[in-house]
């Protein structure tokens, strides 16, 4: 029997198109409104110029747009969504609220809490899977095991995607529109200040955002996919696509990402940059997988041998932190990483995995530090892709490779960085030195140096650690996982 009324609620999918949700409420329902809930219980917790919250904000105006132009409107809160949406869902009269599921913990509670006060009013939730090509367990090894391991994960998934290419069917919504409630007379959008919000820089950095931005972002990536492969490694270089923000709040489909990617391959059109990027996004399905079926990665390390490390703490390991964090550890690739990050809110892949070998191997603080460092700061943090990519740089997730991987900060430098071009623009007091010194400062003579005008300690750090006596000390730390 067809629902008469209900909600669609938007978190993490910002768009009116290839929606499984907002798709499965028209279908069902003669009248379907949406809303989106402002959670102040995450929000309380962010600095108050956060780019985030502007880029979901910038995204929600696009969204009501295209929903008005539809024939609906978004409802838009600032409350505690676990307590306002069933509000809302009473305010409203509705049947059911539904949503796109979510694979994090905190989410997944907050969703049962939800469901149980709606079902106690007599609501229904329904919860769609929209943010992954496969959950939870669908992808399994021949033992109907969860994988644990990428490459086998990766291969498995490619087999079933090969054999359901259904899975990214997109789900439509415009035929059904009809069905969208109208406006209101007095729904507006809440500003940045009225949710307690300032701008950032984020149009300063000419960030797209919303539905256009992310289409416009992929558009000049399918460009340049074929060269991917290799353009991916070098943070100087425009090689990657930059949709990390837009697969994190939805302002894009994932399956419209793979449909087109498969596609590529299966003519032959990606060269060899398609395959790889489709294995990374593959990377993101794997870790909101190990994340909903291991939920101990939040706090614990994957392997459970892992947690008998002991980090440095103490004032001395504070300082090395809040030098890591302030990008003067005088090591430039390190530093100009975090100046990345600091200044703009995205940090290539290759730097976030230099950047947190750093911290991890050169100075012995702990993993969930520089998480939770990059989850305040990262544009598109995301509790899964973090969690995964700390862990590996740890060497205590998901990884077939031993701990005594240790990357050296300078040799990565000189590799993905040769000319030093990534450094100069985030670095420009080191303008002056050569392809060849910029990589390590220290090694220059001081007179060099002098002449190039930079005096180690004054106008740039010198090493705060030694990077051999550091790898000793870390083959050491890790030792006890060796005995465990
Ligand atoms: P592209 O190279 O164009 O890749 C396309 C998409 O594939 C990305 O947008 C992302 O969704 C996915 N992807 C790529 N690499 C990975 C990966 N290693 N793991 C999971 N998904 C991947 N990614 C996040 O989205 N959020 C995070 O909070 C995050 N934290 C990270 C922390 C560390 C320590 C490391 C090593 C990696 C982290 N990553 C994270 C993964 C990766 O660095 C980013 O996804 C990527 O740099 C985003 O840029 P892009 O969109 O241009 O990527």
């Amino acid at each position: 029997m067809p629902l008469s009324k209900s909600l669609v609620w938007f978190r993490r999918d910002l768009r009116v198109f290839d929606h499984a949700a907002l798709h499965h409420a028209l279908t069902s329902s003669n009248s379907v409104y949406c809303a989106f809930i402002y959670d102040n219980t995450i929000l309380d917790s962010l600095p108050r110029a956060d780019r985030r919250v502007e880029f979901i904000h910038a995204s929600l105006a696009e969204l009501d747009a295209e929903l008005r132009q539809l024939g609906g409107c978004l409802i838009v809160r600032h409350a505690d969504a676990a307590q306002e949406i069933p509000t809302l869902a009473a305010e409203l009269g509705v049947d059911a609220v539904f949503v796109n599921g979510d694979y994090e913990p905190q989410a997944i509670a907050r969703d049962a809490a939800v469901a149980s006060r709606l079902e106690a009013d007599g609501r229904r939730f329904f919860s769609y899977k929209d943010q992954v090509i496969f959950e939870k367990s669908e992808v399994l090894t021949l033992a109907g095991q969860n994988f644990s391991v990428f490459t086998p994960y990766k291969n498995a998934w490619l087999k079933r995607m090969a054999a359901e290419p259904d899975c990214v069917a997109p789900y439509s919504v415009e035929p059904h529109a009809a069905r969208l409630a109208p406006p209101g007379g007095d729904e507006r959008l809440p500003t940045l200040s009225d949710i307690g919000f300032e701008p950032t820089n984020l149009s300063a950095l000419s960030i797209p955002t919303g539905m256009s931005g992310a289409a416009q972002l992929f558009e000049d990536f399918i460009g340049r996919i074929a060269d991917y492969g290799e353009a991916r490694n070098y943070p100087a270089v425009k090689g990657p696509s930059y949709l990390s923000i837009h697969l994190r709040f939805g302002t894009l489909s994932l399956r419209h990402l793979v449909r087109t990617v498969t596609e590529l391959i299966a003519r032959g059109a990606g060269g060899e940059g398609a395959p790889v990027w489709l294995s990374e996004l593959i990377w993101r399905d794997f870790y909101a997988m190990i994340l909903f079926n291991h939920p101990h990665v939040v706090e614990r390390a994957f392997k459970p041998a892992y947690d008998a490390i002991v980090f440095e703490t103490g004032p001395e390991a504070d300082e090395m932190f809040a030098a890591w964090c302030e990008g003067r550890t005088g090591y430039p690739l390190v530093d100009a990483a975090m100046a990345q990050l600091n200044q703009t809110g995205y940090m290539h892949n290759r730097l976030r995995m230099v950047t947190a070998c750093f911290l991890i191997k050169d100075l012995g603080i702990d993993w969930r530090r520089g998480e939770a460092y990059f989850a305040l700061h990262l544009n598109d943090y995301d509790l899964s892709s973090n969690n995964g990519g700390w862990q590996w740089a740890s060497s205590s997730g998901c990884d077939a490779q031993p701990y005594f991987r240790i990357f050296n900060p300078v040799t990565q430098s000189e590799k993905f960085d040769a000319k030093g071009k990534f450094i100069r623009r985030y670095l420009p007091r080191l303008d002056g030195l050569s392809d060849k010194e910029i990589h390590a400062p220290w090694s220059v003579p001081p007179m060099v140096l002098a002449q190039k005008k930079v005096v180690l300690g004054k106008d740039y750090p010198a090493p705060i650690v030694r990077h051999d006596e550091a790898r000793v000390k870390t083959l050491e730390r890790y030792g006890v996982v060796k005995a465990g």
